[in-house]
């Protein structure tokens, strides 16, 4: 695919929503908090998200040495407005006692994916929001979008995806970054699972709406 394609959708898309400045933080670690909101957003809204965080600031646990050793059913109480509580509050200690003590240029992907409850979608937010390095995340806004506006099929594997995106932009991370907000507020506010094409500022290049709407 011609790099001006994939960029072409990016500027189409910044210029309808303006910039998104992902990852919003609250406290004074943000790689902690990111991390964190990183796990907790699984299967659930950015708003359940932001409750259990606060709940975590107010208790002052944005402190992987903290949370390291926190008792499992007082996290899980915390974390509750996020759901999945007891898997996600056992992923945050698991995470926590792996990298308390590990400088942040050595963890890597690898390591990400060894902690149980952490997936590809998760270790790249982590790797990208977190640590600022230059890993395309995709999550099911992506490949919804991509695959209906003809770009692949819906089936290709998280990896294929990743690696279109990496091949046709500049290694950027603030690209990167904006890119997946811009997706993801797509896919919030268009691409639905029943989609609400006729204002869609992808509109006029989509298949999808070509043979469906
Ligand atoms: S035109 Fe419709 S199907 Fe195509 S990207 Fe927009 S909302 Fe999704």
């Amino acid at each position: 695919m011609e790099e001006s394609k994939i960029l072409e959708i990016y500027r189409t898309l910044l210029d309808f929503f303006g910039y998104q400045n992902w990852w919003p933080v609250y406290s004074d670690n943000p790689f902690v908090e990111i991390s964190f909101g990183a796990i907790l957003t699984q299967n659930t809204s950015w708003k359940n998200v932001e409750k259990a965080l606060k709940n975590l600031i107010d208790e002052d646990l944005v402190d992987l040495e903290k949370v390291s050793c926190i008792h499992e059913e007082k996290l899980q109480e915390i974390i509750k407005p996020a759901g999945f509580y007891k898997r996600k509050s056992r992923t945050l200690i698991e995470f926590s006692r792996r990298f308390k003590d590990i400088e942040k240029d050595k963890i890597t992907r690898d390591l990400l994916l060894s902690v149980k409850g952490i997936g590809k979608e998760t270790a790249d937010s982590i790797l990208l929001y977190a640590l600022n390095r230059p890993y395309f995340v995709v999550d099911a806004y992506t490949r919804r979008v991509f695959s209906r506006i003809g770009f692949f099929d819906k089936n290709l594997s998280y990896d294929e995806i990743q690696e279109l995106f990496e091949k046709n932009l500049p290694e950027d991370t603030d690209i990167y970054k904006e890119y997946h907000a811009l997706i993801v507020e797509l896919g919030k506010s268009f691409c639905r699972k029943k989609p609400l094409c006729k204002d869609c500022p992808l509109f006029a290049n989509c298949k999808f709406r070509i043979y469906n709407v």
